[in-house]
């Protein structure tokens, strides 16, 4: 009997964007809620986090109105875990609203795959200041105080942080992109993040807006993401649909109980 996980989604909030910032070639004209998330495990390994969320003064920069947003201390608060008791942190991908620390999670390893970290330290994504957005404006202190901490873990494939935990590495979307599957009460459960930024990806076979790496790779990751879950829209949690509010039930506020 694998061990079963508890899958909670964190969420700070959202805003309203239009649907051709989530599906290509969509046409404007048409809005939706995109909601933020990062993601909470809980089972025998302790408090494990998908994810780190972004401070408010991030978001500030990156033009978002944070005023109405949840701080990621008050969820993991109102989740009842302590940022300083995470010792495991996976991380997706190294975009800005994914990875930015500032000081938060001190006593965390962070896992990531080798291709995400190289293309934004030493590919297109460490030079090119349109591929540049996407990062956070601390991105580069805060990987090297990981580095220097000896809490940075790099992965070169498919690894399993944790019994019960699976990363794999699926790409498009962002080069290094991967995604989480845990064993939950439901069966296997999906963490595919921005591989599929919300269910309408997949309903419609429309790759992300956004793909840095490829678009056949992000329909590659869509068509391994409906594998994973048996396309079973109860056990996938995609990166940024507010539907996630009305599917699963809300038990703290922001805490949404995904399995
Ligand atoms: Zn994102």
């Amino acid at each position: 009997m694998p061990a079963a996980y508890e899958v909670y989604a964190l969420s700070p909030g959202g805003r309203t964007v239009d649907w051709s910032t989530r599906l290509y070639l969509h046409p404007a004209g048409d809005t939706m809620t995109s909601a933020y998330f990062l993601w909470l495990l809980r089972g025998p390994a302790g408090p494990i986090l998908v994810d780190t969320g972004f401070t408010h003064r991030l978001g500030r920069a990156k033009g978002v109105a944070v005023e109405r947003l949840r701080t990621r201390e008050a969820l993991l608060d109102a989740a009842g875990v302590d940022p300083r008791e995470v010792t495991t942190v996976l991380l997706t991908h190294l975009h800005w609203d994914h990875f930015d620390l500032e000081g938060f999670l001190p006593n965390a390893v962070f896992w990531v795959q080798r291709g995400e970290l190289e293309f934004w330290t030493s590919g297109d994504g460490a030079t090119d200041p349109w591929i540049r957005r996407f990062l956070s404006d601390c991105f580069d202190r805060d990987l090297e105080t990981i580095r220097s901490d000896g809490r940075l873990r790099i992965l070169d494939g498919p690894a399993v942080p944790a019994a019960g935990v699976r990363l794999e590495p699926v790409g498009g979307h962002s080069p290094g992109m991967q995604v989480v599957v845990v064993d939950s009460s439901r069966g296997p459960f999906v963490i595919a993040n921005d591989a599929l930024t919300t269910y309408r990806n997949l309903r419609e076979w429309a790759p992300p807006a956004i793909h840095l790496n490829s678009i056949a790779e992000c329909l590659r990751a869509m068509a391994r993401i409906k594998e994973l879950c048996d396309g079973d829209e109860q056990r996938l949690s995609p990166g940024h649909d507010g539907e996630v509010w009305t599917k699963f039930p809300e038990v703290a506020p922001g805490v949404y109980r995904l399995a």
